[in-house]
Parts: structure tokens; C-alpha cells; sequence
């Protein structure tokens, strides 16, 4: 495959934007090469600057659940923009999407609509930190929450001390307040809560990680973290900026019948357009500002166009009663298939999936956590990222992410991936 108009595209862009991208996953780094330039998408295919076809499998990260150019958000989006972009007044829309997410999500009395996931992340430790009037939260290395000050953080010396920033720009007076446990280690976090206690706001987890390939809590892991939680005056926060709306209508709330404290979206609840929000029983939602004295505002939040996009995504997920087991068996269709063409070639891996989420890891042990994430071959992934692209397979271009199954993938496109896949094996 020829990428020349991307590489033209990426040297120009790289004079006026840092490393030509507004994200930096976006730029290739973990596997080399050029990043392609999208210039188009519809269904499962994503079209490039170059005219290349590629079967999308990151799907912009996850919101286009049912496929990009999705017909009934491009409609209302499109119809919404002739009336107007944006008021800083309430409408009647914002009720409206408000009124099915608290319909749809187990648990959940108010919403409040943000412009991101790092938004809603961020907002969410705030609110639980104003709630129970304690500072220091605590989060799983591997686990993603946006960029916000209070995430980006290392572990520090030992297990059981405060973490370390891991940008320069954060504050050791802000790291100090976050605490690292490792995921799907309960006595990890009962001894983090033990030499903090009654310091700790909050626990904060993708309660299905998607950000260090997926990985599934441990039986009994996501109860044990409640359990902590409700012992010591805590509150258990879910980002469900990935799993919200995809793993099922509710969420992994749903899912694993778990209530959360304060549950988190993005992605799909804005079926393409930037939205965020985060969500609780009343007792905790009513703390916020203009009712409360926590404060948390945006002049785009609740914007009428992506509040259409959302209202329309979420409409056709909870009208959909088969999408979820559709999704289900596309995914463990291609799991399958994977797995026999790296098999079959003698390939080590280990592939993780839950829903419509799934990654390849090229290791030998079962991947649980950060640490067993990390041990995957980084060359042999390379080469496998970049054998799929020349095939027109893409995938995220890093071997900590995971895929994105959309309904609009047909089981012919399933077959043409695998296909690739057992062709690539061979050059592994
Ligand atoms: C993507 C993601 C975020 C951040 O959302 P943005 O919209 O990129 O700010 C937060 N948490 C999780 C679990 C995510 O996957």
C-alpha cells in the first residue's frame, strides 16, 4: 500500500501541530512508520488521504459501536445544526438524553453531560472527594482516566506509598493523593487502604480494563473492592468511559450486577461527537453545584449537537435488543480465528475478550494485570500491526490497546481479517 498524500500530510502537519497530532497515540510512536491520515469512514471502513480501504478495528476509539457515518446521528446531527450550535441555555434535549441514560444504567438518579472522558474522570474524583470530605483516591497502574492532573501517575518506592508524577507538569503535592494498587489484586488495595486510612476518598477503576489491552476483573474482584469501599466510607467509582453502552445497555454495572458510587462515560454516549458525563443516586448528585458546593461547569457541555449524536446512538443501542449478543458473537468469531492462524504458525499469545472488546497479546502468560501486559513481544507486535495495515486491517497502533468490535463488521470482513492474519503469522 502507497501512503504518500499521509506522509506529505504528517511532515506538514508536524511544522504547526507538536508531532502532527492532536493525540499522541495518534502519531505511531510504539510502532513506527507513518500514521495514515483518515479522510472518510462508513460502516466497518475507515477511507485514507491515499484512497486506501482499511476495516476498522479501533472505530475513533471506541464510539462508533455501530459503525461510522451511523445514518440516524449523521441525520439529527445534521438537522440539529440548522437550528442553532450552541446557547449556554438548558433545552429540552439535554432532558431528554439525561432521562434515557438514567433509564438505561442501573443505579443511576441524575446525569451530568461533559465535553470528555477526562472531563467526566476528573469531575467524578472531585465530587467524591467533596462528598466524603477526604483527598486521596486510589487507581490500578495500567488503568486510564484521561490526562488530568490526579492520573498521571507512577508508582512510587514502595507498594504501600503515595505515587509519583509521571509527567513533568504534575505536581508532587497533587501525586502525593493518588494512591497505585495493581489490578486484580484485592490485598494490594486493603493494604493501601489500611496505611491511608480514613484518608481515602475514593477507588476509581475500569471495572473491565480496555487501556492496557482488556483485561476482566478477577472473579470476585470488582465485590471486594465494594466491600472495601463500603466499609470505609469510600465511594467506588466506575469509569465506564469505554464499557458504558457497550457491554451491555447498563454497563459493566449491569453486566456483573455491581452498583457503583459514581459511574463515568464517554465514547459511545456520544456516538462520534465529544461528549462525557458522569452519574449517581441523588445523595451524591445533589452535592454539585448549582444544588451543592462542589463545582464543575462548561460552556459546551450539553452542546444541542452532541447531545443529538448521543440521543440518537443511545435510542438505537437500547431499541437493539439483539446488538449486544451480535456483538458478542462477532468478537469470539474473530477471537477464534485469530487464535487458530496464530496457533497454526506457532505464534505465543494470549488473547483476552470480554463483549465487543478483545486484544492480542504475544506472551506466553495470561494477562491480569499491567505487569503481565508489559511482558508482550513489542517487535513481534510491530510487525504484526504493520503486516495488517499493508493488508488493510487496522488495528491501534500500540500493543496496549484494545479492539473495537462494531455491529456494521460483516462476518465477510470477519473472514478477510482473519485471512490477513494467518498470512502475517507466517512473516512473525
Ligand atoms: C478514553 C478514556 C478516557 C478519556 O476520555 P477522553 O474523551 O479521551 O478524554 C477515560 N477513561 C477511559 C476508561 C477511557 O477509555
Amino acid at each position: 500500500m502507497l501512503y504518500q498524500r499521509s506522509s506529505a500530510l504528517f511532515k506538514e502537519a508536524q511544522q504547526v501541530i507538536p508531532g502532527g497530532v492532536n493525540s499522541p497515540v495518534r502519531a505511531f510512536k510504539a510502532v513506527g512508520g507513518t500514521p495514515i491520515f483518515a479522510k472518510s469512514a462508513k460502516g466497518a471502513y475507515v477511507y485514507d488521504e491515499d484512497g486506501n480501504r482499511f476495516i476498522d478495528y479501533i472505530n475513533s476509539w471506541g464510539p462508533m459501536l455501530l459503525g461510522h457515518a451511523f445514518p440516524p446521528v449523521v441525520d439529527a446531527v445534521i438537522e440539529k445544526t440548522k437550528e442553532g450550535t450552541s446557547f449556554g441555555m438548558p433545552t429540552a434535549l439535554e432532558t431528554e438524553i439525561a432521562e434515557l441514560a438514567v433509564s438505561m444504567v442501573p443505579n443511576i438518579d441524575k446525569i451530568r453531560f461533559v465535553n470528555s472522558g477526562t472531563e467526566a474522570c476528573m469531575s467524578a474524583i472531585r465530587l467524591a472527594r467533596g462528598y466524603t470530605k477526604k483527598d486521596k483516591i486510589i487507581k490500578f497502574a495500567g488503568c486510564y482516566h484521561g490526562h488530568s492532573d490526579s492520573f498521571l501517575i507512577a508508582a512510587g518506592s514502595g507498594a504501600v506509598t503515595f505515587g509519583t508524577p509521571n509527567s513533568p507538569g504534575v505536581t508532587q503535592g497533587t501525586a502525593k493523593d493518588t494512591l497505585l494498587a495493581r489490578y486484580n489484586d484485592l490485598e494490594n488495595v486493603k493494604e493501601l487502604v489500611e496505611a491511608n486510612s480514613s484518608e481515602i476518598a475514593a477507588i476509581i477503576i475500569e471495572p473491565v480494563a480496555g487501556n492496557m489491552g482488556c483485561i476482566p476483573p478477577i472473579e470476585g474482584f470488582l465485590e471486594g473492592l465494594k466491600a472495601i469501599c463500603d466499609a470505609n466510607n469510600m465511594l467506588l467509582i466506575f469509569d465506564e468511559v469505554m464499557t458504558g453502552f457497550r457491554l451491555a445497555k447498563g454497563g459493566v454495572q449491569e453486566l456483573k450486577s455491581i452498583d457503583a458510587d459514581i459511574v463515568c462515560f464517554g465514547k459511545v454516549v456520544g456516538g462520534g461527537l465529544p461528549v462525557g458525563a458522569f452519574a449517581s443516586r441523588n445523595e451524591i448528585m445533589n452535592h454539585l453545584a448549582p444544588l451543592g458546593p462542589v463545582y464543575q461547569a462548561g460552556t459546551l457541555s450539553g452542546n444541542p449537537l452532541a447531545m443529538a449524536a448521543g440521543l440518537s446512538m443511545l435510542r438505537a443501542i437500547n431499541n437493539d435488543s439483539g446488538l449486544m449478543s451480535r456483538l458478542e458473537e462477532k468478537t469470539k468469531y474473530l477471537h477464534n480465528g485469530i487464535a487458530l492462524a496464530l496457533s497454526k504458525n506457532n505464534i505465543t499469545h494470549s488473547i483476552n475478550r470480554v463483549g465487543s472488546m478483545i486484544s492480542v497479546h504475544f506472551s506466553e502468560d495470561p494477562v491480569v494485570d499491567f505487569e503481565s501486559a508489559a511482558k508482550g513481544n513489542n517487535d513481534t507486535f510491530k510487525k504484526f500491526f504493520h503486516g495488517l495495515l499493508d493488508k488493510g486491517i487496522y488495528i491501534a497502533p500500540s500493543a496496549f490497546e484494545t479492539w473495537f468490535i462494531t455491529d456494521a463488521l460483516t462476518y465477510e470482513d470477519l473472514n478477510e481479517t482473519i485471512a490477513a492474519i494467518e498470512e502475517v503469522a507466517k512473516t512473525l
